[in-house]
């Protein structure tokens, strides 16, 4: 049982602030709990006698044993909400529901309020919903701690939901269909319980199969994900995050910020954490019906069995639009079909069996492709006819499911000759839709499911790092007073292991000719100033300097940067080894801090052109080497990196490890803000990076 299983399973709940007040909030809450919760609603209101009935207590305190008060839900106005909160907390009630507005959703008096009640909430280590929440609401005990107008009927969905408004529209919504609930709570601002909370109460809670949610933003990204990843390995969880832009996202100094912004962070995110993202409200219910009453498909091929060969064409369409595949049946499946069809059927998948089959026809069909072991689910399509009732299809289909323990979905394409078939279909949990997309859609989703099931979860590798050169190197910045790096802090990706060709930066023509003979060959130099954001821009980098071009072109390049801007800070001028770009693709490899999520790392192809071509992963940071490998597949250029036309293919297993290396680097300091190695060239032989240039945060330091 987890640690909020009182809150929606209470015997005693107490309503403060509870009244008769015709079209008040209070009334609406009192109400709702006294039409059909099985435990006791306490009344406390100190101007009232009674409301509703009930008799008023002044204070929660004088209710007795006020400790075995399960529940408190507030709805007092806010200047007096943070005190009855705290008599709350004070009598020995752990879980309050906030239904009071005021807080920080209304400005800064607002904010200073809730950091008010959050220091109340956590002083007593009160299980807090909202404030500003619509409520809670449970089916098993018949809770409706809720001002909506309308109870869930019982099911095993859990929801939460970010706004209320969408609580009791998708209530009204759902009462309409056969879509039950078992706990639904409306999270308001998320004080003290978030969705992270929530997720984890249900991932303990045998009573519910599916997690809902509509979010707007997630409190606590790394939180989340860890909980996420867990629940989810026993319970689906489905998600409609409204894509709320952040208005903060300051002017990115680096690629990776300009490339990786909020909304990449989600989908990565939440990705990672093993959610089903949905667009649509629709299809949020959609997976939720069948995720809770199919079982996983075994592969991905899917069988069509239809009456009518139009409607089985838009669904094979439908197939093709979704990563699912037409099966492929076994000759015995074919000999079969063949014996038992009319010669006109088509005995290929889609499987035609003719406007004239009764639902016998129909039956026997789905009962030979069901045994077929290339099978792994099946969609139902059929039009109306005077030979085939809806309902005895259903009974068949209900039948042919729960004996092969296939899943199925299926198409009844009609209106008012529907309604028996639906009402047998839904009592099975074999979804029923008119539109054979929104059918291939939802069996997809088992897939995706599976998917996620199958996933194991590494621990993200610790290699061996020189941490302590990498604070020196990030302490000596915040002593030069700036909080932008470039090339001249090459060694804090030595200390963390990743490559990086042989060079230094120096200050005078001949230091420049000392590493250059150093290195011995043709050398690249490259200003560095943190004032140059992008060297090459302002002709700030010569590639291929012969050793007796050293000593001018280091002259030269003082003197663009002064043209470009004359009080420019120089640091000096990079000389650096070769890179062989012939053989080598250039890529980035960066990361940027979101506020939700923490690291996220990008990868994709680079050099100049690398916010033209915008070809490129993100995760969040740190990642495992499992996921270090998915971001090269990702991108569309994989190919390319992998020796498309007949060239050598680069070095993954060290772009990989240089991809984890990064993570630890971002993971382990926070006052990195954002970075971009850019190129990070990768070659045959391995990888190096080439060019680097960081923001720090010194306050993290
Ligand atoms: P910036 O991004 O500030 O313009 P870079 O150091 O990334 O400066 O250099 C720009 C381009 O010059 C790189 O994308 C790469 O094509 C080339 N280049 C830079 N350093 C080297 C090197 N050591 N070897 C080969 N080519 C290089
Ligand atoms: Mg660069």
């Amino acid at each position: 049982m987890g640690r909020l299983s009182t809150l929606f399973a209470p015997e005693r709940v107490a309503v403060i602030g509870a009244t008769d007040s015709e079209g008040s909030v209070g009334r609406a809450i009192t109400s709702n709990l006294l039409e059909s919760f099985d435990g006791e609603v306490i009344a406390v209101n100190p101007y009232k006698e009674s409301a509703l009935g009930l008799h008023c207590y002044d204070e929660v305190t004088s209710v007795e044993s006020p400790e075995t008060v399960d529940v408190a839900v507030v709805v007092v106005p806010p200047d007096v909400a943070v005190d009855a909160i705290e008599t709350a907390g004070g009598a020995g009630i752990e879980n309050v529901v906030v239904i009071t507005a005021g807080f920080g959703e209304t400005g800064s008096e607002g904010a200073a309020r809730e950091r008010e009640l959050r220091a109340v909430a956590e002083k007593y280590d009160l299980n807090l919903v909202g404030p500003n929440s619509l409520g809670v609401m449970s089916t098993p005990v018949g809770l409706n701690a809720t001002f909506g107008n309308e109870m869930a009927t019982e099911g095993d969905i859990s929801f939460m939901s970010q706004s209320g408004a969408f609580v009791t529209a998708v209530l009204d919504w759902a009462a309409e269909r056969d879509v039950g609930f078992k706990d639904i709570v409306s999270l308001g601002n998320k004080a003290i319980l978030d969705e992270g909370d929530f997720i984890a109460e249900w991932g303990e809670d045998p009573e519910t199969d599916v997690i809902l949610g509509y979010l707007e933003d997630i409190s606590d990204g790394t939180e989340f994900i860890e909980t996420a990843r867990e629940v989810t390995q026993d319970t689906p969880i489905v998600l409609v995050k409204s894509g709320r832009t952040d208005a903060g996202a300051t002017a990115a100094a680096s690629h990776t910020g300009a490339m990786a912004g909020s909304e990449r962070a989600y989908e990565a995110g939440l990705e990672q954490a093993g959610t089903v993202r949905v667009e649509s409200v629709q299809q949020l219910f959609d997976y939720a019906q069948i995720l809770s009453g199919q079982p996983l498909p075994e592969g991905d091929e899917i069988a069509i069995v239809t009456n009518a060969g139009g409607p089985g064409v838009m669904t094979t369409d439908a197939v093709g639009d979704s990563e699912l595949s037409l099966a492929e049946f076994e000759d015995a499946t074919l000999d079969r079909l063949g014996e038992v069809l009319p010669d006109e059927a088509n005995i290929y998948n889609p499987v035609d069996i003719i406007g004239d089959a009764p639902a016998e026809r129909f039956e026997i069909a789905l009962e030979t492709v069901l045994a077929d072991d290339n099978v792994s689910m099946a969609v139902v399509v059929a039009c109306p006819t005077a030979v085939l009732s809806f309902e005895e299809l259903a009974s068949v289909v209900v039948e042919q499911q729960q004996e092969s323990g296939v899943p199925i979905a299926t198409t009844l394409m009609g209106g008012k000759s529907v309604g028996a078939g639906q009402d047998v279909l839904s009592e099975a949990g074999i979804p029923n839709y008119f539109d054979p997309a929104r059918a291939v859609d939802s069996l997809d989703v088992l897939r995706e499911y599976r998917g996620i099931q199958a996933r194991e979860f590494e621990e993200p590798a610790a290699f061996d790092v020189d941490r302590e050169r990498a604070r020196e190197i990030l302490e000596s910045a915040t002593r030069r007073n700036t909080n932008r790096l470039g090339v001249e802090a090459m060694d804090l990706l030595d200390a963390y292991g990743i490559p990086t060709p042989q060079g230094d930066v120096v200050t005078t023509p001949s230091e420049a000719q000392a590493i250059a003979d150093e290195i011995g060959d043709d050398v690249v130099m490259k200003i560095v100033s943190p004032d140059i954001l992008h060297k090459s821009d302002i002709g700030g980098v010569e590639v291929g300097v012969s050793p007796e071009n050293v000593r001018d072109t280091f002259e030269d390049l003082v003197v663009r940067a002064r043209n470009y801007q004359r009080d420019a800070t120089v640091l000096g001028v990079q000389v650096q080894e070769m890179v062989d770009l012939d053989s080598g693709t250039e890529t980035i490899l960066g990361m940027n801090r979101d506020p939700q999520f923490g690291p996220l790392l990008l990868f994709g192809l680079g050099g100049i052109f690398v916010e033209v071509l915008e070809d490129n992963t993100v995760r969040v940071a740190p990642v495992s080497e499992p996921e270090a490998r998915e971001m090269l597949d990702d991108i569309e250029s994989a190919p390319l990196l992998r020796g498309a036309r007949g060239r050598e293919p680069v070095d993954e297993d060290a772009l990989v490890e240089t991809v984890q290396r990064l993570s630890q680097l971002v993971t382990d300091f926070p006052a990195i803000v954002e970075l971009d190695i850019n190129p990070l060239v990768a070659t045959p032989d391995g990888v190096q990076a080439v060019d680097l240039r960081l923001t720090i945060d010194q306050d993290e330091l």
